[in-house]
């Protein structure tokens, strides 16, 4: 395998973007609450992240707490998140966790990956997105972007996000493990998108092995 500059390639997207606060979750990092963040990701799930950042915003405005979430009737939580999407599931769901959370937990997010993992509803990308921005640990929080971006550029060669997050941790320089997620989450937006990148006018194009494959047909 040719070896990849990962600096030359992260300074260059690093500088297109350069604030990593631009996504919802990674603003919560500045004034971490564990709960919110749990909430919004459970929001981000499926949904555009002006969609979520509205939501959680209505949201935390009645609610701050696991109790407060449980005490909140469900349709009146179901009205609050509708432009979420998926809202009678997502409303479910964020009823059920904070449950858990009050019952299994005395009502705070635990810090550990096993533990966030036994929680019905959280699944790997949660639990490594609450991990990174509510309790700064050292993980690769992997979402659709970040797990579709490194395929193409010829990082990784995986199926699964939790495969991608394993391939990463090991070739990754740690330096940018906190920052590859908001970076690829808007240079997924902008430029690499899901269906028609725009690779013609991309930064990184020479470095990547879908053009290499393209330029070879
Ligand atoms: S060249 Fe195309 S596929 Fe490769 S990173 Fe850029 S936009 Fe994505």
């Amino acid at each position: 395998m040719q070896k990849i500059n990962f600096n030359l390639i992260m300074k260059k997207l690093k500088k297109i973007y350069p604030s990593t606060e631009k996504t919802t979750l990674n603003r919560m990092r500045t004034k971490p609450d564990a709960f919110k963040v749990l909430i919004s990701c459970l929001l981000s799930l499926r949904a555009r992240d002006e969609n979520t950042e509205k939501v959680s915003k209505q949201l935390f405005e009645v609610v701050n707490t696991p109790e407060e979430l449980v005490k909140l009737p469900i349709e009146e939580l179901e009205k609050i998140i509708f432009s979420s999407g998926h809202y009678k599931k997502k409303a479910r769901v964020l009823h059920s966790v904070s449950q858990e959370l009050i019952t299994r937990f005395n009502s705070k997010v635990p810090n550990r990956k096993e533990e966030l993992l036994s929680i019905k509803g959280v699944g790997p990308k949660t639990a490594n997105i609450v991990l990174a921005f509510a309790f700064n640990q050292s993980v690769i929080p992997v979402d659709t972007h970040v797990h579709r971006i490194p395929n193409r550029l010829g990082w990784v060669k995986t199926k699964k996000p939790e495969q991608t997050e394993e391939e990463l941790m090991k070739i990754l320089p740690k330096i940018y493990w906190a920052d590859v997620n908001a970076i690829f989450v808007q240079f997924g937006r902008d430029i690499c998108q899901p269906v028609s990148p725009k690779c013609s006018t991309c930064p990184i194009n020479k470095y990547c092995k879908r053009i290499g494959v393209e330029r070879s047909r």
